[in-house]
């Protein structure tokens, strides 16, 4: 799993892949992708605001729900 940084031009509404709320985009987009560059959606900025460790931590525990579900 990686993160991708992408400059937005529009304001788009996402739903956080962390904490499930939705949220408009700014200028700069954060988004989860896996290594053969699928993106698996975007965090808000709360989320990225609670810092790298704790992103990593949720990212985790959200790859371990994926490799459940499959
Ligand atoms: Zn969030």
């Amino acid at each position: 799993m990686k993160y991708q940084i992408e400059c937005n031009t529009g304001k788009i509404n996402q739903i956080c892949l962390i904490c499930q709320l939705s949220f408009q985009t700014n200028e700069v987009r954060l988004i989860i992708c896996n290594d053969q560059g699928e993106s698996y959606g975007d965090l808000c900025y709360q989320c990225i605001a609670n810092g790298g460790d704790w992103v990593q931590f949720q990212l985790q525990k959200f790859s371990q729900k994926l490799l459940a579900l499959n």
